[in-house]
């Protein structure tokens, strides 16, 4: 049989695709080796006997824009969770608490010692809101360029942060990882 359309792989980008193309009147054909569809964004049952189901990779979902979900009608509904995240450190954790900035800031400084973990965690997710803010709605547009791309952003060290060295850069002399901002001075 001909398709239109042949996909290859059942995750949700695949299936969103198939989606689109079928209700636009092609036929679509989506090719899937797994047993079950839906690709990382699935939960699937990690301890046997135990009737819990865990998010395999994507426990958040952050990047369906609901005009996905509305223009193909997904019966779907996300709620936000209060509790960030908790990380371990040692005997104790970093929580990260939503819901209240007072105890979130004083499990930074249980964790650091200070406060300028937690202010300078404050000024990078500021930041990155910033970021999202101005380039979500990339994702169901044509792609723009990286200099539209950057003015929508309108900030020359957010863009330095997250687009041109996310992990910061080696120093070629001493191979130390610096800030994109910071310049390295090695000392000999
Ligand atoms: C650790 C981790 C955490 C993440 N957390 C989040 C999160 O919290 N929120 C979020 O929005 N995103 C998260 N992501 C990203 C998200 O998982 C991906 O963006 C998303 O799964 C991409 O969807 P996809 O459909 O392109 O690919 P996938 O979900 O990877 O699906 C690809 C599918 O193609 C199939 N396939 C591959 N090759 C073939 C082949 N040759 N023939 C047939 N089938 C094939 C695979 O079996 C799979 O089902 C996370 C990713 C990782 C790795």
């Amino acid at each position: 049989m001909d398709y239109d359309a042949v996909i290859v792989g059942g995750g949700h980008n695949g299936l969103v695709a198939a989606a689109y193309l079928a209700r636009a009147g092609q036929s679509v054909l989506v090719l899937e080796r797994r047993a079950e569809i839906g690709g990382a964004a699935v939960s699937f049952r990690a301890f046997p006997g135990v009737d819990v189901r865990l998010s395999r990779y994507s426990y958040l979902v952050s990047l369906l824009p609901k005009r996905i979900a509305a223009e193909l009608g997904l019966d779907l509904q996300l709620r936000r969770r209060r509790m960030s995240s908790y990380t371990p450190a040692g005997e104790t954790g970093l929580l990260v608490d939503t819901g209240d900035e007072e105890r979130t800031g004083a499990s930074f400084r249980a964790v650091s010692g200070s406060t300028k973990d937690y202010q300078a965690w404050h000024r990078f997710y500021a930041s990155a809101a910033r970021v999202a803010e101005a380039t979500f709605r990339s994702l169901t547009e044509p792609l723009p360029t990286s200099a539209e791309l950057r003015r929508r952003i309108g900030d020359d060290e957010a863009w330095a942060t997250f687009f041109e060295c996310p992990a910061g850069k080696r120093c070629a002399s001493c191979s130390r990882t610096t800030s994109c901002a910071e310049s390295c001075s090695p000392t000999r």
